[in-house]
């Protein structure tokens, strides 16, 4: 028996036949709002990564810190990783 570890991206799974622990990680990419709508252009503000500007279960949580725009304007990212014990 062998010990493996799979990174998966965005959500694929792999079947285990043995037990296997998934871990999943969220996070959040470059803000996409686009702050040019109301004159019908299309502008972002470079903001590379989320950061919250406030510690979780605060409304701060959800915003960021460098741009102060709500978190669902950034692109989600999810990883998730599979360790298992593969034969
Ligand atoms: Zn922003």
């Amino acid at each position: 028996m062998k010990k493996c570890q799979v990174v998966l991206k965005s959500g694929r799974r792999r079947n285990c036949s043995t037990s296997s622990t998934m871990i999943t990680n969220v996070r959040y990419g470059e803000c996409q709002k686009n702050h040019a709508a109301n004159i019908g252009g299309y502008a972002v503000d470079g903001c590379g990564e989320f950061m919250a500007s406030d510690m979780e279960g605060t409304t701060g949580a959800l915003t960021c810190a460098a741009c102060s725009c709500h978190r669902n304007y950034h692109r989600r990212e999810v990883e998730t990783e599979v360790a298992c014990e593969c034969t």
